[in-house]
């Protein structure tokens, strides 16, 4: 009785300390080799907001895109990859210069892995005192990893000077990063380093480019709805009328 209590409480401990950690990064199947992963950051006035990456597995070794928001998850990140699918962490591409997107890259290149950004990013990044990437994109850029390839697409100016995204067109995924509002929300989000009129034809052009996208990931919330694209539109739309721009 009394070892069966003991097992009984070390199993509630180990459950409520595991769902501990899983609120600090989320790990969710998308497709085939494709994994979504969600940290937390401060968005402004200490509220904490959830932020999408994704990584996929190769048979040469794991791509990331994007690193952890929250700093206290680059390896917490890397050691659910291997424990998950017995494989290291190769490469990684950071789609803009915000911290939601570039946090990890010293942290990575330490450890061996090959972090990428465009050179616009770099620059920004550089200004900035953010954390940068060894190797620079000069212009669009497809690479083939193992048994996968997927292209690097800057569309334009839009949440940020720099943001691109990426293009998976075997399996129709968009992973568009921050220039991509989730149908989840109606807000325009952060406008730091924005241009809202050059978004709209940034979008326009990957609508353009990447026909019917089967997944689109946006940076933030929700990536269930392939109305993102028209969404995001949308949301810019109305920002730009309210604010006769
Ligand atoms: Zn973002």
């Amino acid at each position: 009785m009394r070892t069966t209590l003991l097992i009984l409480t070390i199993i509630i401990f180990k459950t409520s300390f595991c769902q501990k950690e899983t609120q600090k990064l989320s790990i969710t199947h998308l497709t085939k080799d494709f994994y979504i992963y969600t940290t937390y950051g401060d968005a402004g006035g200490g509220q904490m907001y959830p932020a999408n990456g994704m990584y996929l597995i190769t048979n040469k070794g794991v791509v990331l895109f994007d690193t952890p928001w929250d700093t206290t998850q680059f390896q917490p990140l890397l050691d659910s990859i291997k424990q998950k699918h017995n494989k290291n962490v190769i490469m990684c591409i950071s789609t803009h210069f915000h911290s939601d997107r570039t946090a990890g890259l010293s942290y990575y290149k330490q450890k061996g892995i090959n972090t990428y950004t465009t050179k616009q990013t770099d620059e920004l990044s550089k200004d900035k005192k953010e954390p940068r990437a060894e190797f620079l994109m000069y212009k669009d850029t497809t690479f083939q990893v193992g048994q996968y390839s997927f292209e690097t697409y800057y569309p334009g100016k839009g949440h940020s000077p720099d943001n691109i995204v990426l293009w998976f067109n075997n399996e129709k995924i968009l992973y568009g990063g921050c220039i991509i509002k989730s149908t989840e929300t109606n807000s325009i989000g952060n406008l730091s380093d924005a241009n809202t009129i050059e978004w709209i034809k940034s979008i326009k052009n990957v609508q353009t480019k990447f026909i019917k996208p089967y997944f689109i990931i946006p940076g933030h919330l929700s990536w269930n709805s392939k109305k993102s694209l028209a969404h995001t539109l949308s949301i810019l739309k109305k920002y730009n009328r309210k604010n006769n721009q």
